[in-house]
């Protein structure tokens, strides 16, 4: 299950992980009474969507306007961009071209960048391990820079038996090029999403990108969270946090019913009495 992105950070705060202040809205006097809240001078105003690369998307119905994320400097425009979102299609990189209505908003507090970077922490499936995963090029998709610049990723594979570790923090700090009190805050960071990971049963955590502000401060400015579905039952917090807008109907009809399905493109199923089965026997197989 996905969730968005104000609750990511709802979550990873709980345990200590460092997000800007903010609030979510479904209508434009919400989002006033939010923005007012928080006080300015900046406000940010970021669509709500189970997609990644909003900032760089587009609104379907103003091909040539601002984008998905707006970096506003008053109330007036706070209003003004997010009547712009609410109810309409943005279409990202990671949407496809029909892209995604956005029916909420999250209205956050400006953040001062120094540095952009990327955090993430996954299960690596050929490796059997939690593994963690950095990389000094934030803000961009990781699978961009995985193909383009490997080189500019770290992967540290994490022991079950001993878990994460302060020296796995200080090597991505100095990886990063991270000095100073940033180093301790990196450590500290790394360890809070760690345990956010193993008690909340996800399956993935990125944070991208992750922010060194003017004054030192290590800061989540986006955060993904995915959990492991069969492991839900344990967490009703999360389970409250579907949105069910976001998930394709036929796959929310199917699990009412407690079935596995799996929404693929094109017009040939595949019908077996097994997951493994499943996964082998692909489409072309299949024909
Ligand atoms: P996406 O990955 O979907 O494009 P992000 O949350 O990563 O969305 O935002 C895109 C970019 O917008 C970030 O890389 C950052 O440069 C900027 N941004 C996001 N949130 C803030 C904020 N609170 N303050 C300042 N800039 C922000
Ligand atoms: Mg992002």
């Amino acid at each position: 299950m996905n969730i968005h992105e104000y609750q990511a950070k709802q979550l990873l705060a709980g345990f200590g992980v460092a997000v800007p202040r903010g609030g979510v809205a479904y209508t434009p006097p919400e989002a006033e009474s939010v923005a007012k809240d928080l006080g300015g001078p900046i406000w940010v105003v970021k669509s709500q969507i189970h997609a990644g690369g909003r900032g760089a998307g587009r609104f379907a119905n103003n091909p040539d306007g601002a984008g998905g994320v707006r970096v506003v400097k008053s109330i007036d425009e706070v209003k003004e961009s997010v009547s712009d979102m609410l109810g309409h299609v943005l279409v990202t990189k990671q949407t496809g071209t029909a892209g995604k209505e956005v029916k909420r908003v999250y209205i956050e507090e400006g953040c001062d960048i120094a540095r952009e970077l990327y955090l993430g922490i996954l299960i690596d499936r050929p490796t059997s391990r939690i593994t963690v995963m950095a990389s000094t090029e934030g803000g961009m998709e990781i699978e961009e820079v995985a193909h383009n610049t490997p080189e500019k990723i770290i992967t540290i594979p994490i022991d079950p038996v001993t878990g994460l570790q302060p020296h796995h923090g200080r090597r991505i700090a100095f990886a990063l090029g991270l000095e100073g009190k940033q180093i301790g805050a990196a450590v500290k960071f790394l360890a809070a999403m760690y345990k956010a990971f193993i008690e909340l049963d996800a399956s993935m955590v990125e944070v991208n990108p992750l922010v060194i502000t003017g004054a030192g401060e290590v800061i989540a400015l986006d955060a993904k969270m995915n959990f492991d579905d069969n492991a839900l039952f344990r967490h009703a917090d999360v389970e409250e946090m579907r949105d069910e807008d976001e998930e394709d109907p036929a796959e929310l009809e199917a699990a009412k019913h407690e079935l596995n399905y799996v929404k693929l493109d094109g017009q040939i199923g595949c019908m077996v009495n097994g997951a493994g089965l499943a996964m082998a026997t692909d489409r072309k197989s299949v024909v």
